[in-house]
């Protein structure tokens, strides 16, 4: 399946300049324990509908950035890089309430 994906350093480019680098998930803290440290790195949620993920632009700027995308149909598509997402980082704070 082949789409445009928008880098937000270079713009709308073609799928294949990309690679996933799989769903984002929130980073447990240091003295989390054992158990949330290997569902942070092996336990996937494969997401059918919106879910966020990192990519990287590995033809193009580089970077690396995060993208709101619809697995259903690749085309409700947002991108940003992490720091520059307010919204997004208000999301993480309220899930650690
Ligand atoms: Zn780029």
């Amino acid at each position: 399946m082949s789409f445009m994906l928008t880098c937000p350093n270079c713009g709308d480019r073609h799928q294949s300049e990309f690679s996933f680098r799989g769903e984002y998930s929130k980073r447990p803290k240091q003295d989390d324990g054992f158990p949330s440290w290997v569902d942070y790195v092996y336990m996937k949620e494969n997401v059918s509908g919106k879910q966020y993920e990192w990519w990287y632009h590995g033809s193009g700027c580089q970077r690396w950035f995060l993208a709101e995308r619809d697995t259903t149909n690749n085309t409700d598509q947002t991108t940003f890089c992490f720091d520059d997402r307010q919204e997004f980082m208000n999301k993480e704070s309220n899930a650690d309430a």
